[in-house]
């Protein structure tokens, strides 16, 4: 079975590396190079930034430490999810009356982005545009779902409350005593969406290199030069799109956010009979717990499900043991199925729970720290980094540029997580 490379073996048996689409090996950069855009990060972000670029005419080199796909963007639960962790009542509020509802149209809008991206440059990844149902598991959150769909309704979009019977025929569980349904929203193959969008970035003229890690980057007041172990390349600018993979490069920024491991399981094909009773309709729920829980189907019936994990090695594990027995308890019927997958990669966590677009320096911007939410909002973040590297002014981008401020204390953040989770879970248990 095709496993991810250099990877810790408790994360790297991943579905979605088994059954990618063939693909190309991008050779690393060898040699110096010039180019209008340097993209560090070969995930949905960079990827996105790439495209976006290339089919404007700009000429670009995007380094990937890896190859293309190898972060979140290959292992995640292709879930695309519309709009960010906060309300868009919130968002306006914070953000004031030009750049808030631009943010809000940006955010919600991210699931047409993918989609249209997919339609236009004929990516293979199994999209399906079924909308992304969350599922309450406590009448106060199905309080707060309403008011979060009449935000969304009162700003066009189609979303919908579902009470506990629509629920529970959409999902095939009694579990939840109802939901929200975006229609904006689906699932896809989530590597293959990642190798799609490197191809389609490719046609368009971009130059991709694998096992490039960028290991510096200096500027002048003409050009940013991005290095590599065996190359570098010159640019009038670099975006930087390494998420939580982020890591020493251009500090403060990877203490900006939080790594946290994500983990999932999947079993083999269900078949008909028993697939059939199970998500019947195809859609990817999440629900409303605080460590929540997401899950699915893939397009040949393996049952996938999806929820916070842990760093070390047992903790991973004992995460991947739990998120089978809730998959068991949410659906009876998967007792004694063949579990043959388990991996995870890492989220990227904002203390504020909101992306970040920051700018570095004169020549360098960063866009990173989806909280778990990145499929759509990566893609659309990409967009916007590739506006602002075709000198589009900052104040006119869709998405508030701030200051990249380290977290307090980051270096106890991920410990402190394991503390907060096992508190979380309590509660969740409690129904509270
Ligand atoms: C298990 C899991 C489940 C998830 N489920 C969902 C979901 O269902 N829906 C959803 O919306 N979101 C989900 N997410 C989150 C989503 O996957 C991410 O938000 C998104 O993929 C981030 O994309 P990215 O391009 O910013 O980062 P990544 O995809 O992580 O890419 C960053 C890349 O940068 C590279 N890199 C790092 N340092 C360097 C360097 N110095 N030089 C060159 N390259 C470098 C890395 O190798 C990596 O490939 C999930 C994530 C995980 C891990």
């Amino acid at each position: 079975m095709a496993e991810i490379a250099h990877e810790r073996s408790v994360l790297a048996r991943s579905l979605w590396a088994a059954t990618a689409n063939a693909a190309a090996e991008r050779p690393p950069l060898r040699g110096s190079v010039e180019a209008n855009v340097a993209v560090i990060g070969g995930g949905y972000t960079g990827l996105s930034a790439a495209l976006h670029l290339a089919e404007a005419g700009r000429s670009v080199v995007l380094l990937e430490a890896e190859q293309p796909g190898w972060g979140a963007s290959g292992r995640n639960g292709g879930q695309v999810n519309p709009g960010l962790k906060a309300d868009p009542d919130e968002i306006e509020a914070r953000f004031g009356p030009d750049l808030g509802p631009r943010m809000v149209a940006m955010s919600g809008g991210c699931g047409d982005l993918v989609f249209d991206l997919i339609a236009r440059h004929g990516i293979a990844c199994d999209a399906a545009r079924v909308g992304w149902i969350r599922a309450a598991t406590t009448p106060r959150a199905m309080r707060a779902l309403h008011d979060v769909g009449r935000q969304w309704q009162a700003r066009g979009a189609a979303v919908e409350p579902l009470d506990a019977t629509e629920t529970a025929q959409l999902l095939g569980t009694r579990a939840y005593v109802g939901g929200l349904i975006d229609r904006r929203g689906g699932n896809l193959h989530p590597l293959n969406y990642a190798l799609g969008l490197a191809v389609a970035a490719e046609r368009q003229g971009a130059r991709l290199h694998g096992g490039s890690r960028a290991t510096g980057i200096s500027a002048t007041a003409d050009a940013v030069t991005v290095t590599t172990a065996e190359g570098q390349v010159t640019a009038g600018k670099a975006l930087i799109c390494t998420n939580a993979y982020t890591g020493p490069l251009a500090a403060p920024l990877g203490r900006t956010v939080v790594p946290v491991t994500s983990v999932q399981v999947a079993t083999e094909p269900l078949g008909d009979n028993l697939g059939s009773t199970i998500l019947p309709g195809g859609h990817s729920p999440s629900d409303t717990r605080r460590l929540l829980l997401y899950f699915r189907k893939d397009a040949q019936g393996r049952f996938i499900m999806g929820g916070r994990g842990a760093t070390r090695e047992a903790s991973i594990r004992a995460c991947q043991a739990a998120l089978r027995a809730a998959s068991e308890r949410l659906y009876p019927q998967l007792q004694g199925a063949e579990w043959t997958f388990a991996w995870g990669g890492d989220v990227a966590l904002t203390s504020d729970h909101l992306p970040g677009l920051h700018r570095l320096s004169p020549r360098v911007m960063a866009g990173l720290g989806y909280n778990g939410r990145g499929v759509g909002m990566a893609t659309a973040m990409g967009k916007v980094l590739a506006e602002w590297a075709q000198d589009c002014p900052e104040v006119e981008l869709d998405f508030a540029v701030t200051p990249a401020r380290p977290i307090p204390l980051h270096r106890f953040r991920r410990a402190g997580l394991g503390v907060t989770a096992a508190a979380f879970g309590v509660l969740d248990r409690l129904g509270l």
